[in-house]
């Protein structure tokens, strides 16, 4: 699947951190601009991971998609490694960065990026979209991964919001775009994947309404319905999504 060539100046480093919600690691992207250097994600706490990024150059600015621990749980021993180099978040706090992003639709100086917000998976979940006038590449953080699909990670995480995120980026970025994500593999359209992403999420939600009518009762009534066929390893996780999703439904009505 990973039939994408990459632009000379993107690079992926993968974590050595591999589990069930991080697939074969956490990705690390490495994007040279006339700025500097600037990291996508620097990742977990793992210092030869980091040596691995700063083998590609001298770090001028780190971004970060989301807090979890997986994305930037390392940071204050990367921003140490890089001598001081910013990192932004769009919720600074939560993620142990120096300063917010722009604003949604803004422009990060000369990088060709352009900052999306993307909640759901998170609260503060965002998306990159850098355009060198070629190729575009869209960076979705645990928004849209690789393969298999997300979660909505209640109740920092919302379906509602999700659901607008994936629409966001159906509608806002080209169809042909790279798709680069927080986790597995690189995908050469994204479009394709957010509409996976988009028809399963709906199939989930009927699923949910079903069981319901079937008489469940709680999240963990509904997992073991609807996530039957899935690895029992994750259903915590699955119960999370499922807990949006009744939140996402009590709302509708
Ligand atoms: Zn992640």
């Amino acid at each position: 699947m990973t039939d994408v060539v990459l632009p000379e100046w993107c690079r992926l480093v993968r974590a050595d951190n591999p589990g069930p919600m991080t697939l074969d690691g956490t990705n690390t992207y490495v994007l040279r601009t006339a700025d500097g250097t600037v990291v996508i994600d620097p990742g977990p706490w793992l210092e030869e991971h980091f040596d691995h990024v700063l083998a590609l150059g001298s770090v001028s600015l780190a971004l970060i998609t989301h807090h979890h621990a997986d994305h930037c749980g390392g940071i204050e021993l990367f921003r140490e490694l890089t001598g001081g180099a910013p990192v932004l978040a769009r919720d600074p706090a939560a993620s142990g960065a120096d300063a917010e992003l722009p604003a949604h639709g803004e422009r990060l100086d000369d990088l060709g990026l352009t900052v999306l917000d993307t909640p759901g998976h998170t609260a503060d979940s965002v998306s990159f979209v850098a355009d060198d006038g070629e190729s575009v590449l869209l960076f979705s953080g645990d928004t849209v991964l690789g393969r298999g699909t997300t979660i909505v990670s209640h109740p920092d995480g919302d379906l509602g919001d999700y659901l607008a995120s994936l629409e966001l980026l159906r509608t806002a970025v080209p169809g042909d775009a790279l798709l680069m994500p927080g986790h597995g593999p690189l995908r050469p359209r994204a479009a394709d994947v957010v509409d996976e992403y988009v028809a399963h999420r709906q199939q989930r939600i009927e699923q949910v309404r079903d069981a319901l009518g079937g008489g469940a009762r709680t999240a963990r009534d509904v997992v073991e319905v609807v996530y039957a066929d899935v690895d029992p390893v994750l259903w915590p996780a699955a119960e999370r999504t499922v807990e949006a999703t009744l939140a996402y439904l009590r709302a509708a009505g």
